[in-house]
């Protein structure tokens, strides 16, 4: 009798949609000798899902054994890809094992798939780890994102890139809706089948709100529900510097949690043009960009979503998109200030303070962190938006007040998820040394408190993190 530690028991995505249309069932192919890196303990009691040896959660987790309540499938969708339609994509290297309740696990890196259009279906354990450590970053500072389960290597399995490296597998939990992506609408649009939009969008309601609803403009509050969830997204993107690297319509969800991490990058010292993805060499993706292409994602979803649309209503998903992100960014930047009233000038306290740190090179995390114990950069004392700051916290008696400092410590965080560290812990992983994984998954849970031993990690990059190169193979 083999114990199983996980029992899927819900799978509507299969379940409620036809799969010559939506998906391909497809078997994971086994990879050698699969060991278990990291779990997620947290998440695991979050579900209810109680642990089993380590040797047989990693034949599980890779897809080598197949869970009680499996049927995987790969996902079918197509997507714009920097500017440009593809007809059709889908996962390419990933299968859907399952769902659990509304939870649905996806595993990337589990063999090449109906969709994989000549690639190997597989995923190294570089791009692994950092989607690993970048989702349980995201997650824990706040922002919607899919969530790591599990890491899986596999030493014996060698995986052609730039160089030969070796195999992983992350299993990601989220809502099943977050596996939809825009670029999902898009490819029954541009096909014509018009039905199977409709089905999709049904589904989508039905699952995202736990509820069928059966008014004619349903689509319409879709839509703009779709957008005003993706305007709060990208707020927060921009309010902690997160740039996502490539912002392809298949690598937008439509429920507004980030998914697909790859070629992603935190700000530093550099603002305006920052693109962590070294193949976006038109630089579509900066971080600066990022909201202008939310928004004309948007646009290509709605173009999608035309033949559902109930015309005679006015209908606006770029209003809606950008109220909500309007709306969310001041919100939040203002909290970064350590403000509590509103005023209308406000605005103008953040935008310059952006403009500054970008002209001076200052680093974007440290400088939030350290303006609660006004700890100013003298560049920026000298500067008028200094005088205006001051004034503004005394005009609401909250300068140099303990309490002001709280505050700003529980949105500005301390540690962020820089490209050096994840380079270290990966290259330590490499040689099966998972010290540095741990020690950052610790650290990066608790993003806003105070860790005096990991002060390294507080600290700029380095000078050597430079050199490092992140592109799009994973
Ligand atoms: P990504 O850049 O990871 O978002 O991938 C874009 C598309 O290419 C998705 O449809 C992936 O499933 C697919 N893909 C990426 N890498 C591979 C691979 N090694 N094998 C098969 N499909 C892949
Ligand atoms: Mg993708
Ligand atoms: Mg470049």
């Amino acid at each position: 009798h083999v114990q199983t530690f996980l029992h899927f028991n819900n799978n509507t995505y299969i379940e409620q949609l036809p799969s010559n249309y939506f998906y391909s069932f497809i078997q994971p192919k086994p990879v050698p000798e699969p060991y278990l890196i990291t779990i997620n303990e947290e998440l695991m009691s979050l579900l209810s899902i109680s642990m089993i040896d380590r040797r047989q959660m990693a034949e599980y987790l890779s897809g080598n054994k197949l869970l009680s309540g499996s049927q995987p499938a790969a996902m079918i969708y197509a997507g714009h890809q920097f500017g440009y339609f593809t007809s059709q994509l889908g996962d390419g290297r990933a299968v859907l094992l399952g769902q659990l309740n509304q939870w649905a696990f996806h595993a990337k890196g589990t063999g090449p798939t109906q969709y994989a259009r000549g690639g190997d279906g597989r995923a190294v354990l570089r791009s692994s780890i950092r989607e690993y450590l970048a989702s349980e970053a995201m997650f824990n500072l706040g922002i919607e994102t899919t969530r790591a389960l599990s890491l899986v290597g596999s030493v014996m399995l060698p995986v052609r890139r730039e160089a030969i490296e070796t195999a992983a597998i992350v299993v990601r939990i989220a809502p099943i809706v977050a596996f939809i992506r825009m670029g999902t609408f898009e490819l029954f649009s541009t096909r014509g089948q018009y039905d199977q939009v409709q089905q999709l969008a049904d589904f989508v309601i039905k699952n995202m709100y736990g509820k069928t609803l059966t008014n004619k403009n349903r689509y319409n509050l879709l839509l703009i529900d779709i957008a005003q969830r993706t305007g709060k997204l990208v707020a927060h993107w921009q309010a902690y510097g997160f740039t996502h690297g490539v912002l392809n319509t298949d690598n937008m969800n439509i429920i507004g949690s980030t998914i697909d991490y790859g070629p992603f990058g935190f700000v530093e010292t550099k603002l305006q043009g920052y693109v962590p993805n070294h193949s976006d060499d038109e630089s579509r993706y900066a971080f600066d960009q990022q909201p202008t292409i939310a928004a004309w994602n948007l646009a290509k979803l709605r173009l999608a979503l035309n033949s559902l649309i109930d015309l005679p209503k006015p209908i606006n998903e770029q209003y809606e998109f950008w109220l909500h992100f309007n709306r969310t960014y001041d919100k939040l930047m203002r909290k970064k200030l350590g403000l509590t009233y509103y005023m209308q000038s406000d605005k103008w306290l953040y935008e310059e303070i952006i403009r500054l740190l970008d002209l001076y090179h200052i680093d974007y995390t440290r400088f939030w962190r350290q303006l609660a114990d006004d700890i100013i950069p003298i560049e920026i004392q000298k500067e008028y938006w200094y005088s205006v700051y001051k004034q503004r916290l005394t005009s609401e008696g909250s300068y140099a007040k303990k309490i002001r400092r709280e505050r700003m410590n529980r949105i500005n965080p301390k540690y962020i998820l820089r490209n050096y560290m994840a380079h270290v812990a990966i290259g330590k992983a490499q040689k099966g040394d998972f010290n540095e994984l741990d020690r950052l998954l610790h650290l990066l849970r608790h993003p806003y408190d105070e860790q005096p031993d990991m002060n390294e990690y507080a600290q700029v990059s380095p000078e050597w993190a430079k050199k490092i190169i992140i592109s799009c193979s994973s």
